[in-house]
């Protein structure tokens, strides 16, 4: 099921794309702030955002040049005006496609689908099933293929760094004891040699950061274990 984002301050328009975009099964979250909505939009798994211009805190300009910079998925600019859909084409700023209000839903929908089969066809999966992954800040974990990458480059990680940074990156700024760490990871109780743990993370920290001693995704809390930051 595809997982939809609209970012949109009228909350009567966003219900109506909901309602519309729910009855094609689509999964759709709605955020009414452009600063949250940014966030979640980058931090959290769509498919694909619908993104309103005129929203309080960051408009839909800033908004998708931020997606654009870190992710590569759909962005549906809709907008009241003309005059924006114009200026923002003339931006450039990596949005997919453009809808003037009001629109016909059912416009809303056929755009919808016609940009996931896109980008599907462009990422050459074609089986229909997509990789999983997290991406923050510079960092995507393809969880289905189980590789990494660091700023477009591929880094190579056993198959328990790979599963703690999955775990640690797929649950962000939760801090988890290096117990908690274990048994997750190692699928035992926490009677092992939780130093495995610190073992891991040193590894880990070779391979994904810039600099180790100022780590900047997975963070050291200390006497109480590991966050990764976002
Ligand atoms: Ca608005």
């Amino acid at each position: 099921m595809s997982k939809v984002l609209i970012i949109e301050d009228e909350q009567s328009i966003a219900e109506l794309e909901k309602d519309y975009l729910e009855l094609y099964a689509f999964e759709v979250s709605i955020e009414n702030d452009g600063k949250k909505g940014l966030d979640r939009a980058i931090l959290e798994n769509y498919d694909i955002v619908i993104v309103d211009l005129m929203l309080p805190s960051i408009d839909g300009f800033e908004i998708c040049k931020r997606i654009r910079e870190i992710k590569d998925i759909p962005i549906l600019v809709v907008s009241a005006k003309k005059e924006d859909i114009d200026k923002i084409r003339g931006l450039e700023l990596g949005a997919d496609d453009y809808i003037t209000k009001p629109f016909s839903p059912s416009e809303l929908v056929a755009r919808v689908k016609a940009h996931l089969s896109r980008y599907e066809r462009l990422r050459g999966t074609g089986t229909g099933q997509e990789n999983e992954f997290i991406e923050i800040r510079g960092i995507k974990i393809d969880k289905t293929a189980r590789r990494v990458f660091v700023n477009g480059e591929e880094k190579i990680l056993t198959t328990k760094e790979f599963d703690l940074l999955a775990f640690l990156a797929g649950n962000p700024n939760r801090v988890f004891t290096k117990e908690e760490l274990f048994k997750e990871i190692w699928n035992m109780d926490s009677f092992g040699d939780i130093a495995t743990v610190t073992v891991h993370i040193k590894k880990i920290r070779e391979k994904i950061e810039l600099n180790t001693a100022k780590p900047q995704y997975i963070e050291t809390i200390w006497g109480v274990g590991y966050r990764f930051k976002v």
